[in-house]
């Protein structure tokens, strides 16, 4: 147990059940691979594995090394999923690799040298992954760059390609015509490792079309409850909730400012409660002025978020010291709190993290 003077947050693990088979079930015929990257979106790499895998999920995907050690130790012997790093084979990375059985995806042709050459000493082939860059400009080789390694099969010598894979970078917008080129170049690159399975659509893309689904998706945020056009989607559950208790409640009168500077002045006379959260805690201070928390029965406006303190404006609310504000859940939504902090919900997530 918490006490009861401090925030807690709460990862209901049912909810996240609920949102995997949501997301099985709009992607039929291709396999799940939840995206596990930064400790499970802050919210606990290994419980969420261990989860996920009890639903069926045998495959995950996690951007650093250490994640991926991380999670083989979370998942142990008995849940021997597969597990790709994002960030690939670095130098001198063989070893760690092949010791927690982790798939490097290259994304790059100095990568898949340095995979080659290290497959050649080991004298095993090397499960890999290619990441294909098909038009967000961040990670991955061109297609050219594809071509080159699908046609000279001495430089895949000693690697075995189980999948290639690609990332949109608009699908949260359905009608961007991005979407369609992106999925174009994939499509074109695909057939060159005709023995790899295909991954392009992670939470958005799901809900893009068959189109768009090939033989395996990547889900992370949805799988948190954080809506495909970043907006909240009623189909999917929140996971984390973030609340805290009410320390304080005061009544500030029109024309007085609250917290720090100027900027939050009251118009009318109102009652705040002051909460025991803040930005210690995760919650974006970019959210004063527009995020609302749940008090009472209603969502009520965030006056000011400061290092461990959040006043909330409650009105004539019978709210109560002590009492529980939800400042993240199942009412205050993820994407509202990320809208209304001018980021997406994602970071909201990971802000949570330890
Ligand atoms: C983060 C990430 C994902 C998951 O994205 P969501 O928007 O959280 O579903 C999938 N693939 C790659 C390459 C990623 O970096």
């Amino acid at each position: 147990m918490t006490s009861p003077s401090s925030a807690r947050l709460t990862i209901d693990l049912d909810a996240l059940a609920h949102n995997y088979g949501v997301l099985c079930a709009h992607a039929p015929g291709a396999e799940p691979a939840p995206v596990l990257k930064a400790d499970g979106y802050g919210l606990g790499a290994g419980p969420v594995g261990r989860r996920l895998w009890a639903e069926g999920a045998r495959r995950f995907f996690v951007a650093r090394l250490s994640e991926g050690e991380a999670l083989r130790q979370a998942l142990g012997p008995d849940m021997p999923a597969a597990i790709h790093v994002l960030d690939g084979f670095g130098p001198g990375t063989g070893p760690r690799l092949a010791a927690a059985a982790l798939t490097p995806v290259l994304h790059s042709l100095a990568q898949a040298e340095a995979a080659r050459a290290y497959a050649a000493t080991a004298r095993t082939p090397l499960a890999v992954t290619l990441h294909v860059d098909s038009g967000m400009n961040r990670q991955g080789l061109t297609p050219a760059e594809a071509r080159a390694l699908a046609q000279s099969p001495d430089r895949l010598q000693g690697l075995d390609v189980q999948v290639v894979m690609s990332h949109l970078g608009s699908a949260t917008a359905p009608a961007d015509p991005r979407n369609g080129l992106q999925l174009a170049r994939f499509a074109a690159v695909r057939p060159l490792f005709p023995k790899a399975r295909a991954s392009f659509a992670a939470s958005a893309g799901i809900f893009l079309g068959p189109d768009y689904r090939f033989d395996m998706v990547r889900p992370g945020v949805s799988l948190f409850g954080g809506g495909p056009e970043e907006r909240p989607d009623p189909r999917l559950k929140a996971v984390a909730t973030l609340e805290a208790p009410i320390l304080d409640i005061r009544t500030v009168e029109a024309g007085e400012t609250v917290g720090y500077g100027s900027s939050t002045v009251v118009e009318h006379p109102t009652r705040v409660a002051v909460v025991a959260a803040g930005y210690a805690d995760g919650v974006i201070r970019a959210g004063k002025g527009q995020a609302r928390a749940w008090c009472a029965g209603a969502l009520r406006p965030v006056l000011i978020v400061t290092m461990d303190l959040i006043a909330v404006e409650i009105g004539e609310a019978q709210a109560q010291v002590g009492d529980f504000v939800e400042l993240l859940g199942p009412h205050a939504l993820l994407d509202d709190l990320a809208e209304a902090a001018g980021t997406v919900a994602h970071e909201c997530l990971v802000r949570l993290g330890g």
